[in-house]
């Protein structure tokens, strides 16, 4: 059995320790997409690879994750 996942996004802002940011939530999983690597990846292969990216259930491993991108 194959297993698809095809996101829906809606753009939320979410707000950690006085930061707002604006993201993309998948409706049904609720899972935040790295604005950076998702604007990259369609980017380089175009809408359909819109579910490859970094994706996390929380705004804390988002903001980990996104100061990786400022190193
Ligand atoms: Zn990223």
């Amino acid at each position: 059995m194959a297993i698809t996942w095809e996101p829906v996004w809606e753009l939320v802002t979410v707000e950690h320790e006085g930061m707002r940011i604006r993201v993309l939530r998948d409706k049904e999983t609720g899972l935040l997409a790295c604005p950076i690597c998702l604007t990259e990846t369609v980017k380089k292969k175009g809408r359909k690879a819109a579910d490859e990216g970094s994706f996390f259930f929380d705004v804390q491993s988002l903001i980990a994750h996104l100061t990786t991108h400022a190193s």
